[in-house]
């Protein structure tokens, strides 16, 4: 009844990625793919030098990764068995096809998981942080993108954002909260 947005496999966590028992998590990278900080610094921390090496050989194979592009690499250390890296984009304003490219970090994420047969993944925020693209605007972006792509998928069994920050959870929660209220 009513409309319903959000699919039960979608979930909202507060936490450090990193720490997350899924079978891939995600991480916010840069086109460099050579490690940075936020989440990205996290991730390649608590993981360890495996996860690196591999963005090296992608990085000589193929230059790096586009933003709204995504690659995959071991896990390392982490409890998840696979990284994801999607470059998300850094916010000018909202003319330049910033929605446009969150939204394909989302479903370019959730096809190479797919691809690897993930049944669980964990999302940050993507661009929240240092990229400054707008919370408030990001999260509905990121909820509808990975909507529609579980409207067409039966592999994946559980999607979580793992919030950091209080705004970005509250935002999600309500969103969240508020669909499934209107089933
Ligand atoms: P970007 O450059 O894409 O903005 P950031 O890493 O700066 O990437 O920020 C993206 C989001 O990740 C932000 O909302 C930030 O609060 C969050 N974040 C930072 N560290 C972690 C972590 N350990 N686990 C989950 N999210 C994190």
């Amino acid at each position: 009844m009513g409309k319903s947005k959000c699919d039960s496999r979608i979930k909202v966590m507060k936490g450090d990625i990193t720490q997350v028992k899924v079978d891939a998590i995600v991480n916010a990278a840069n086109n460099s793919l050579l490690g940075g900080g936020g989440v990205d610094g996290a991730i390649h921390r608590a993981g360890g030098k495996e996860i690196l090496e591999e963005c090296i050989k992608i990085r000589n194979k193929q230059g790096g990764c586009e933003t709204g592009q995504a690659v995959i690499t071991t896990a390392g250390k982490l409890p998840a068995k696979f990284v994801i890296h999607t470059v998300g984009p850094v916010w000018h304003g909202g003319n330049n096809g910033e929605e446009e490219l969150l939204k394909s970090c989302y479903q370019n994420s959730l096809k190479l998981a797919v691809e690897h047969k993930v049944k669980s993944i964990a999302f940050p925020n993507i661009s929240t942080g240092v990229y400054r693209f707008p919370k408030q605007l990001a999260a509905p972006i990121a909820i509808n993108t990975v909507s529609e792509f579980l409207k067409n998928d039966k592999t994946i069994q559980e999607i979580i954002f793992v919030c950091f920050d209080q705004e970005n959870f509250k935002l999600y929660s309500e969103i969240i909260n508020f669909s499934n209220l209107m089933k």
